[in-house]
């Protein structure tokens, strides 16, 4: 039987990646929906070859041209973020591969761990903001997640065949590109520089959280939820060769660590086919071309996004939903070159300072978390000019 597949966000990074797998394995796979958020082009083409029963583009403005464009094709075409909502819970759903980018894609997560789907999880924000309730739904309705971010998926790798507990996992991370910046290059660090990642290919938001490491601040967030771990059992090791993507220690001091090429179609794949593993064509990894891995620990002076993450799971409650739409209003500011890159930072820190803790919030809360949080952390400070 071949699962089929949604993907929300499929001209996305990591949906396009998504599609790339599916393609090399069509006796597996099939694609049953595909949603955007306005590259109507992109998904009008991407429909056309994998044949969806539906496609939804999230913003209606593009519904029209959508419509023009799959004229004559037998493909249902909606529109509107609560289209998105609803698909994912159609019954010849089997697999949600949830790419969207933002807190946009909390409300569609919900719904297909509702649903009971197989989650392949690689939207951050769901488990960032609101982890302690996503867990609760998934244990209620027995449904299943399987990470998709290179890490969480090495993890659960790590993980296949044990049933000891988890004593320590080591996140790695490659530091991105300001690892050797000094304090005034931050400073004047431009957008351009921020979106040059030396190893993986992503989308903006995420590249621009590498390059602060609140990335890794929200990958430490996600690994808490998925694995069940208290925040001093999760410890980051920049590693710039990206070849580790990140290791488990168990109570007798072994360690087991998943390794390969920096390529994003290895864990989305194996998301989509655990417990098995498909043949991929992606580059094997040259141990004799890569004699040197080297592991540190990071700088949170440097890097306080990092710390900041760290400061807002020990809080617990809804101080992770508010570092995360902080950071998302902040993000878009730098990329809208309204902001310096250190600014990021303190957007965050004056976002968690400003939160009204809940120490059990209800999804209602998450979301009016993130509604007013938005709301209260305005870009107001002047970008610095570059020298
Ligand atoms: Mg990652």
């Amino acid at each position: 039987m071949k699962k089929r597949i949604a993907i929300l966000g499929s001209t996305g990074s990591i949906g396009t990646q998504a599609l790339d797998v599916i393609a090399q394995h069509p006796d597996k796979y099939e694609v049953e929906t595909l949603t955007a958020h306005r590259n109507v082009q992109l998904l009008a083409r991407q429909a056309v070859r994998f044949q969806p029963n539906a496609v939804v583009i999230a913003d209606s403005a593009g519904y029209g041209e959508l419509k023009d464009l799959l004229a004559g094709q037998p493909i249902k075409v909606f529109a509107g973020s609560e289209a998105v909502n609803e698909v994912v819970q159609l019954p010849g759903v089997d697999v949600v591969i949830s790419s969207l980018v933002g807190i946009a894609g909390l409300a569609p997560t919900i719904r297909a761990v509702e649903a009971k789907k197989q989650v392949a999880l690689a939207n951050k924000e769901t488990l960032v903001a609101a982890g302690d309730l996503i867990r609760q739904l998934v244990k209620k309705n027995g449904a299943a997640i399987t990470p998709v971010d290179s890490e969480h998926s090495a993890i659960f790798q790590c993980l296949a065949g044990e049933c000891s507990p988890i004593e320590k996992i080591y996140l790695t991370a490659s530091g991105g590109p300001f690892l050797h910046a000094s304090a005034d290059e931050l400073e004047r660090a431009t957008r351009e520089q921020a979106l040059r990642h030396p190893q993986w290919s992503m989308g903006a938001k995420v590249t621009i959280d590498s390059a602060s490491m609140m990335n890794k601040g929200f990958e430490v967030i996600e690994a808490r939820w998925l694995f069940d771990l208290k925040p001093e059992q999760i410890e980051v090791l920049v590693h710039p060769q990206s070849v580790v993507h990140s290791m488990v220690q168990f109570a007798d001091g072994s360690v087991k660590a998943q390794l390969g090429t920096p390529d994003m179609r290895i864990p989305i794949a194996y998301a989509l086919s655990y417990p098995e593993r498909v043949p991929l064509n992606v580059n094997r990894l040259s141990f004799a071309e890569t004699p040197n891995l080297t592991f540190q620990k990071p700088d949170t002076e440097k890097f306080r996004c990092l710390a900041l993450a760290y400061e807002a799971l020990k809080l617990g409650g809804n101080a992770a939903c508010a570092v995360n739409a902080a950071n998302e209003v902040a993000v878009d500011a730098f990329l809208h070159d309204k902001i310096g890159f250190r600014d990021i930072a303190e957007m965050v820190e004056e976002g968690l300072q400003k939160n009204d803790f809940i120490a059990q919030p209800t999804l209602e809360d998450y979301l009016e978390t993130d509604r007013r949080i938005r709301a209260v952390t305005l870009p107001r400070r002047k970008k610095r000019r570059t020298a």
